[in-house]
């Protein structure tokens, strides 16, 4: 093991103490990707202590909420990688068409935000 991985290691243990801390729960799920046990914040999101926000497919039915907020959260991402590009598109040649799909896809946003606010009361 390089003094990488151990230094990483380190970090994940510390991220998982400081995510205890705040009153997140470990989950049986694993990351996909590194193989670390996954913490449920209170918000109901699952982030990886190393990899942070991770959308993991779970046969668990208790995860069922969580999933919606997973399909949630990938949607902000996508409209975030959209409007980035779309206003990298916008920076060469300002087009009404191109405004036009900025403003749905913050509209998206806005939506995404509203459930989230709903469903937290
Ligand atoms: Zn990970």
């Amino acid at each position: 093991m390089s003094d990488k991985e151990e230094i990483d290691r380190e970090e994940a243990v510390k991220k998982m103490a400081e995510l205890l801390r705040s009153g997140a729960t470990m989950l049986a799920e694993t990351c996909p990707i590194c193989g670390s046990p996954l913490f449920k914040l209170r918000s109901g999101e699952i982030i990886c202590p190393i990899h942070g926000k991770v959308y993991v497919v779970s046969r668990d039915e208790d995860i069922s909420k969580i999933s919606a907020e997973n399909v949630l959260s990938r949607l902000e991402h996508l409209a975030s990688i959209k409007i980035d590009n779309l206003m990298k598109r916008l920076s060469i040649e300002e087009d009404i068409e191109t405004i036009e799909m900025i403003s749905r896809w913050l509209d998206i946003l806005l939506k995404i935000r509203a459930i989230r606010t709903g469903s937290s009361k």
